[in-house]
């Protein structure tokens, strides 16, 4: 062993995180028997309790039928609320602001129609040119709904020529003019890594007039948060990244207190009503001054219980103690690569401040090189699972709950070996 992998042992032995909780996927040949997994931010490992909770909650069906809605030893009746705590804790929120529902961009829809109502003098929506694909798609979609050009509706923040990420100051400027109706960026942006200024982003783009939301997709579980306190007026996340619930998991949603007895536009249905009157069948809904309101179906129980499981692992370690980690994790990660980025053709393209990004370092690949193949020599000849973003960017996540010091060494020792060095 060398003494590099003997460091990123021992460091290992000293800050273990919590990896004896999940099941991490077998390497299936090569040196070692598991695989460095880096791509918890496209979608997290499943915790060892989500497969016995799940099949609990299944059983239920089995034993009680139609009766399981108030007697399970979870009720589904009320079973979402259970979510509710956990994940109001986990970004910062009041319970009655957070409701677990839908999926992201589903839940970004809904909401937009409670507060994109744009006028002919101020329509604009602004995102991130490198927004995630189905956030553009979603605003664009909304301003056409409206009867608005999408391409005169949405405006795409760039970051300066020969810069990869943006700057605070540019993104408060463009969003303070009258003509914008809502700010809907990235809390940690999916492609660069960079963690916005959220506070001083909403602050901005409140005071100017706008309406602002956050796509927390990359941020909820990856980066402790205050929404409550920022005065976010809306977010949204999905619970399959950095939240360990499985493909396609539901998703969360905050609405600001502010908001929440508001005479807002809100697509209903009978989850939308107050559930103490539900079973009266009335014909107008009588909406609950919470999150809950935003709800329109009764909720998948067994899609809910694997965000249950894991949300409550998030409470009881605490995201104060994971960004610890995280940030040692991440920074470990940081000088193994500025060992061999010199010398080969390979750029971290993710903010060097630690407060500006979560757990995650974005690798821009030059040489012709490209990133899903680089990925899959990464895969097949090393075990390291990393995410590749044609053409040219990789995204490495070292997860605080349970990637290894041990991971990283084997990410960077793949990387020297299998990007050349330069000429
Ligand atoms: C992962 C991700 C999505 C995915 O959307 P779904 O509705 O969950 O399929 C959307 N937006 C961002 C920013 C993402 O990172």
């Amino acid at each position: 062993m060398s003494s590099a992998e003997a460091e990123a042992k021992a460091l290992d032995a000293g800050d273990p995180g919590h990896r004896e909780l999940f099941d991490i996927p077998p390497a299936d040949g090569g040196a070692f028997p598991e695989v460095a997994y880096f791509a918890g931010n496209s979608l997290g490992l499943r915790p060892k309790a989500t497969r016995v909770e799940l099949l609990a909650d299944l059983d239920s069906w089995a034993e009680l039928g139609v009766e399981g809605h108030l007697d399970a030893a979870r009720p589904w009746l009320p079973y979402h609320s259970l979510l509710t705590g956990p994940a109001a804790r986990l970004v910062g929120a009041l319970e009655s602001e957070t409701v677990v529902m839908n999926s992201l961009t589903v839940n970004l829809h809904l909401l937009m129609v409670s507060f994109y109502r744009p006028a002919p003098d101020r329509f604009k929506i602004v995102i991130e040119d490198s927004a995630f694909p189905s956030d553009s798609y979603a605003v664009r979609s909304q301003a056409r709904f409206h009867g608005f050009s999408p391409d005169e509706a949405v405006v795409r923040l760039r970051p300066r020529p020969g810069e990869d990420v943006l700057r605070t100051a540019d993104v408060v400027e463009r969003i303070s003019d009258p003509d914008v109706a809502l700010v809907l960026l990235g809390g940690v942006n999916y492609l660069t890594g960079e963690l916005m200024d959220i506070p001083a982003i909403t602050a901005a783009g409140r005071a100017a007039g706008a309406v602002v939301g956050w796509d927390l997709a990359h941020a909820a579980g990856n980066v402790p948060l205050s929404l409550h306190e920022w005065d976010v007026d809306f977010a949204a996340w999905c619970s399959y990244k950095y939240l360990n619930s499985g493909p396609g998991a539901l998703a969360g949603v905050f609405v600001h207190e502010r908001h929440l007895d508001a005479p807002l536009q809100r697509f209903e249905g009978w989850w939308s009503t107050d559930a103490a009157s539900r079973f009266e069948m009335a014909a107008e809904s009588r909406p609950p001054a919470s999150a809950d309101a935003w709800q329109v179906s009764n909720p998948p129980i067994f899609s809910m219980s694997p965000v249950r499981t894991s949300l409550e692992l998030f409470d009881q370690v605490g995201i104060g103690v994971l960004r610890e980690r995280s940030l040692r994790l991440t920074a470990y990660l940081e000088s193994l690569l500025a060992l061999i980025t010199p010398t080969r053709q390979l750029q971290v393209i993710t903010p060097t401040d630690p407060s500006r990004r979560g757990a995650q370092l974005s690798l821009r690949i030059g040489g012709g090189l490209r990133a899903g193949e680089l990925a899959k020599v990464l895969r097949f000849e090393f075990g390291v699972i990393a995410d590749a973003r044609e053409p040219d960017v990789l995204r490495l996540a070292p997860v605080p709950l349970y990637s290894l010091y041990h991971d990283c060494w084997r990410a960077v020792q793949a990387l020297a070996e299998a990007v050349p060095e330069n000429a």
